[in-house]
Protein backbone atom coordinates (compact mmCIF):
# COMPACT_ATOMS: atom_id res chain seq x y z
CA UNK A 1 0.00 0.00 0.00
CA UNK A 2 1.34 3.19 -1.41
CA UNK A 3 -0.70 5.67 0.75
CA UNK A 4 -3.74 5.83 3.23
CA UNK A 5 -6.54 8.01 3.43
CA UNK A 6 -8.10 9.55 6.46
CA UNK A 7 -9.89 12.27 7.90
CA UNK A 8 -8.66 14.85 10.45
CA UNK A 9 -11.37 13.83 12.40
CA UNK A 10 -10.08 10.52 12.71
CA UNK A 11 -6.59 11.72 12.98
CA UNK A 12 -7.70 14.30 15.93
CA UNK A 13 -9.93 10.92 17.88
CA UNK A 14 -5.84 9.22 17.60
CA UNK A 15 -4.58 11.80 18.93
CA UNK A 16 -6.86 12.14 22.05
CA UNK A 17 -7.02 8.80 22.26
CA UNK A 18 -3.19 7.94 22.81
CA UNK A 19 -2.38 11.64 24.73
CA UNK A 20 -5.00 10.57 26.98
CA UNK A 21 -2.75 7.31 27.66
CA UNK A 22 0.42 9.38 27.63
CA UNK A 23 3.82 8.64 29.03
CA UNK A 24 2.42 4.96 28.40
CA UNK A 25 1.68 3.29 24.39
CA UNK A 26 -1.33 3.46 23.26
CA UNK A 27 -2.48 1.58 19.85
CA UNK A 28 -5.74 0.49 18.13
CA UNK A 29 -6.98 -0.34 14.33
CA UNK A 30 -8.32 1.39 11.12
CA UNK A 31 -10.93 -0.07 9.65
CA UNK A 32 -11.85 0.92 6.13
CA UNK A 33 -11.86 0.12 2.30
CA UNK A 34 -9.55 0.87 -0.51
CA UNK A 35 -6.57 2.19 1.65
CA UNK A 36 -9.60 4.93 3.17
CA UNK A 37 -10.30 4.74 6.44
CA UNK A 38 -14.00 4.66 8.04
CA UNK A 39 -12.87 3.62 11.32
CA UNK A 40 -10.93 4.44 14.32
CA UNK A 41 -10.77 1.69 16.78
CA UNK A 42 -9.06 2.66 20.38
CA UNK A 43 -7.82 -0.74 21.78
CA UNK A 44 -6.00 -1.20 25.29
CA UNK A 45 -2.24 -1.44 25.30
CA UNK A 46 -2.23 -4.76 27.81
CA UNK A 47 2.02 -4.26 28.02
CA UNK A 48 0.82 -0.88 30.28
CA UNK A 49 4.39 0.13 28.96
CA UNK A 50 5.78 3.57 28.02
CA UNK A 51 8.32 1.87 24.88
CA UNK A 52 5.79 -1.65 24.18
CA UNK A 53 2.52 -2.05 23.43
CA UNK A 54 0.17 -5.49 23.36
CA UNK A 55 -3.00 -4.96 21.82
CA UNK A 56 -5.45 -6.82 24.44
CA UNK A 57 -6.15 -10.07 22.81
CA UNK A 58 -9.87 -10.01 23.43
CA UNK A 59 -10.39 -6.70 22.30
CA UNK A 60 -8.38 -6.93 19.18
CA UNK A 61 -10.61 -10.36 18.42
CA UNK A 62 -13.91 -8.30 18.64
CA UNK A 63 -12.52 -5.48 16.63
CA UNK A 64 -11.76 -8.15 13.79
CA UNK A 65 -15.05 -9.31 14.15
CA UNK A 66 -16.64 -6.52 13.97
CA UNK A 67 -14.66 -4.96 10.94
CA UNK A 68 -15.99 -8.38 9.19
CA UNK A 69 -19.34 -7.98 10.06
CA UNK A 70 -19.22 -4.64 8.95
CA UNK A 71 -17.59 -5.79 5.69
CA UNK A 72 -14.34 -3.38 6.26
CA UNK A 73 -11.23 -4.71 6.22
CA UNK A 74 -8.08 -4.04 8.31
CA UNK A 75 -6.17 -1.03 6.89
CA UNK A 76 -3.82 0.03 9.50
CA UNK A 77 -2.40 -0.60 13.42
CA UNK A 78 -1.75 2.64 15.04
CA UNK A 79 0.21 3.16 18.42
CA UNK A 80 1.73 5.98 20.06
CA UNK A 81 5.61 6.93 21.19
CA UNK A 82 4.61 9.52 23.80
CA UNK A 83 8.57 9.75 23.98
CA UNK A 84 9.80 9.17 20.39
CA UNK A 85 11.28 8.54 18.07
CA UNK A 86 9.04 9.42 15.14
CA UNK A 87 10.15 6.46 12.99
CA UNK A 88 9.25 2.62 13.31
CA UNK A 89 10.88 0.99 16.25
CA UNK A 90 13.33 -2.55 15.47
CA UNK A 91 10.57 -3.74 17.82
CA UNK A 92 7.81 -2.95 15.48
CA UNK A 93 9.53 -4.24 12.56
CA UNK A 94 10.45 -7.52 14.51
CA UNK A 95 6.96 -7.68 15.80
CA UNK A 96 4.89 -6.80 12.47
CA UNK A 97 2.65 -9.66 12.11
CA UNK A 98 -0.13 -8.12 9.46
CA UNK A 99 -0.17 -6.61 6.02
CA UNK A 100 -1.63 -3.33 6.77
CA UNK A 101 0.01 -0.19 7.36
CA UNK A 102 1.88 0.44 10.86
CA UNK A 103 1.00 4.41 12.23
CA UNK A 104 3.10 5.54 14.32
CA UNK A 105 1.89 8.42 16.45
CA UNK A 106 5.34 10.26 17.72
CA UNK A 107 5.16 12.99 20.34
CA UNK A 108 7.74 15.54 19.47
CA UNK A 109 8.06 19.15 21.43
CA UNK A 110 4.47 18.05 22.67
CA UNK A 111 2.82 17.84 19.14
CA UNK A 112 1.59 14.53 18.01
CA UNK A 113 2.94 13.85 14.44
CA UNK A 114 1.84 10.66 12.53
CA UNK A 115 3.60 8.74 9.94
CA UNK A 116 2.62 5.57 8.23
CA UNK A 117 4.70 2.60 7.40
CA UNK A 118 5.12 -0.52 5.26
CA UNK A 119 6.78 -4.03 6.90
CA UNK A 120 7.33 -6.28 4.87
CA UNK A 121 10.84 -8.85 5.35
CA UNK A 122 12.24 -7.10 8.25
CA UNK A 123 12.43 -4.12 6.46
CA UNK A 124 9.81 -1.30 5.80
CA UNK A 125 9.17 1.81 3.86
CA UNK A 126 7.02 5.30 4.54
CA UNK A 127 3.20 5.31 2.95
CA UNK A 128 2.03 8.59 2.88
CA UNK A 129 -1.02 9.56 5.14
CA UNK A 130 -3.41 11.84 3.36
CA UNK A 131 -5.11 13.37 6.29
CA UNK A 132 -8.38 15.22 4.55
ZN1 LIG B 1 6.59 1.40 18.28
Amino acid sequence: MQSLTLTNEQLQKMIAHVDSLAPLEACGLLAGKNSTVESVIEVTNQAQSPVRYVMNPIEQLHAFEWIESNALDLLAIFHSHPTGPETISPTDIAEAAYDVVYVVLARVDGQWLARGFWIEDGSYYEVTLHIL
